[in-house]
């Protein structure tokens, strides 16, 4: 018992260092790389954001470390994705909310109608919903809305960084457009090392190939590179993409199995998908990833 009672006191010593000092920001705690600079984006100087994935990180294999649960302890607000991209962390954020923690799913803020739908998720619907720009502007104004909830005092400051991240969404749609209109229609097909890019190929009418399933949880299996490598060599595309989140290896396969077949498929460059590029590069933000993979892709395959 004694021991118990150690460990508690030290746990909350411990924990109580980690809170920082009452600053009166909101103390923001978020999972992915694409959430923590979005809230970065709306909450500017009235918040700490805290992000527990860093760059080339898998969030559906990521696993909460002890010092993740005391930051999580130490939050006012948890944002995460939802719709199970963040398989292993359900029960975390279950536990959470049991304890009066307000989490949110930035899913939420989307139309439940227009998901794509997946039987690899228990949520039914694929959660790469980053990749939907209309998804993503909704996202804008849904975080926007709770923060605000939490923090009234700071309103006009939310709504005005909202407003001016969303003419950055509006450039970054109109830049895309022009830049996807260089590739035909016939040579937008999209294979890449994970089933990430269903909503990005229903925005930019891409065909696309996960040569995993949609979650990295399932290996891509002998079929799987076989029924692709076919699926290449049928319709002639020229290269296959990696993404920094998964390992390179399955792509390679794939790559070794078209040349065992006299053909040659090259690797067109690495994507981001499920996490952004390192903070401070330009792929390390929202905006600047999805310029980075649609350049990437549309001078690799025309
Ligand atoms: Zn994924």
């Amino acid at each position: 018992m004694k021991k118990i009672l150690f460990l508690l006191t030290v746990l909350s010593i411990v924990s109580c260092g980690e809170k920082k000092e009452d600053n009166g920001k909101l103390q923001v705690v978020t999972t992915t790389t694409m959430i923590t600079d979005l809230v970065e984006n709306i909450g500017g100087d009235l918040v700490d954001v805290n992000g527990l994935m860093g760059s080339g990180i898998d969030p559906h294999l990521y696993k909460a470390s002890q010092g993740d649960v005391m930051k999580l302890d130490g939050a006012d607000v948890i944002f995460y994705n939802g719709l199970h991209l963040e398989g292993k962390l359900v029960e975390v954020f279950e536990k959470m909310n049991e304890q009066g923690k307000t989490t949110i799913a930035i899913s939420d803020g989307v139309s439940e109608k227009s998901l794509i739908g997946s039987e690899y998720f228990a949520s039914n619907y694929d959660p790469h919903i980053w990749f939907d720009l209309t998804y993503w502007n909704e996202i804008t104004y849904y975080v926007t809305e709770k923060l605000i909830e939490l923090d009234p005092e700071n309103k006009l400051a939310y709504e005005a960084n909202r407003d001016a991240y969303r003419l950055q969404l509006i450039d970054l749609r109109a830049a895309l457009n022009v830049k996807i209109q260089e590739l035909p229609k016939e040579r937008r097909i999209l294979v890449t090392a994970h089933d990430a890019f269903n909503y990005f190929g229903r925005t930019f009418d891409f065909e696309v190939v996960g040569l995993q399933g949609i979650s990295t949880a399932t290996e891509a299996g002998v079929k799987d590179v076989q029924r692709i490598t076919n699926f290449i060599i049928e319709n002639k595309i020229n290269a296959v993409f990696i993404e920094s989140s998964v390992p390179r290896r399955t792509v390679e396969a794939l790559q070794a199995a078209v040349k065992a077949q006299n053909h040659d498929v090259k690797i067109g460059g690495e994507l981001f998908s499920d996490a952004l590029g390192s903070a401070g590069t330009i792929e390390g933000t929202y905006i600047g990833m999805y310029k980075h993979n649609v350049s990437t892709i549309v001078n690799a395959l025309k």
